[in-house]
């Protein structure tokens, strides 16, 4: 990748669902619940995939009881899975692969997480010191994802987590060091519901913490580092954050935010927050 574009925008790292046979929509499990509402084991189509495999209610999913898939990111494991480790035979064609690949795309899935983090971290002109580190575990990661099913079944994902985190948080203590102030700790923290209107958070960790409902609303979230926050039905009216380290689009859609709320590129306003 050039060092002059944006390495978290490449496009390896997006869905492209024209190029994928469906794989969220068969191989993993819903239940009914205020996310889904009705019951599917793994493996199994979904009732709405259609045989082109693009879904026949994309346009209504919220409408229509599915606000789950509308908070759901592959991180571009869908079309690695089908043109790459299974070159380009779906399970529709071959359904003899059809237990491996359903099988192969969540482990695919994970490293994908895992190379979206670690090209997030590339894209901090204060990381630099970790650049190289974080450099030689993306090329690593990306070649295992291209290696052969059998192979991507034996990764030990948790193993190899474990050795990008300290990169990852090294490259947030630079980028967040930084940062002017203060900066406050609420890593793993509890903030179930907490009523945090208006605070500052910039260059604050937030790593890890349950902010499910929790009020942010105009809070200041600049480059805080908001790596596996819980942020299901949070807050975000008017809140900015721009620059905010590790957030994902997954995160973003799951929260509340509306016209006044600052996303940070290359991320997405949710088509369903408030206008
Ligand atoms: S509702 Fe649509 S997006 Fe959701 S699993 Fe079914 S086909 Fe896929």
């Amino acid at each position: 990748m050039s060092e002059r574009t944006s390495h978290a925008a490449h496009p390896d790292l997006q869905a492209d669902c024209g190029s994928c046979f469906g794989l969220c929509c068969v191989a993993l499990p819903f239940s009914r619940s205020s996310d889904f509402p009705v019951n599917k084991s793994a493996g199994t189509p979904c009732g709405n995939l259609q045989e082109d495999f693009r879904c026949g209610i994309h346009e209504r999913l919220r409408d229509k009881g599915y606000s789950g898939c509308t908070v759901f990111d592959c991180f571009g494991a869908g079309q690695k899975v089908s043109q790459v480790t299974f070159e380009g035979v779906s399970w529709r064609e071959e359904p003899d692969s059809a237990r491996a690949m359903y099988e192969v795309f969540p482990v695919v899935r994970q490293l994908q997480e895992l190379l979206k983090y670690t090209a997030q971290a590339l894209d901090l002109p204060s990381a630099r010191p970790a650049h190289r580190d974080l450099r030689r575990a993306y090329e690593q990661i990306d070649t295992l994802t291209r290696d052969t099913a059998q192979t991507l079944l034996a990764v030990d994902v948790d193993a190899l987590r474990g050795e990008v985190n300290p990169l990852l948080l090294r490259a947030s203590e630079l980028a967040r060091a930084a940062v002017p102030g203060r900066k406050k700790n609420h890593r793993g923290a509890n903030l179930i519901g907490a009523k945090l209107s208006g605070a500052k958070l910039r260059g604050s960790s937030m790593r890890g913490a349950l902010l499910i409902a929790a009020d942010l609303s105009d809070a200041d979230l600049r480059d805080a580092d908001l790596i596996g926050a819980d942020m299901r039905d949070t807050n975000l009216c008017g809140a900015d954050l721009r620059g905010a380290l590790f957030l994902t689009q997954p995160q973003l859609n799951a929260a509340r935010g509306d016209a006044r709320t600052k996303v940070p590129q290359p991320l997405k306003r949710p088509s369903h927050w408030a206008a």
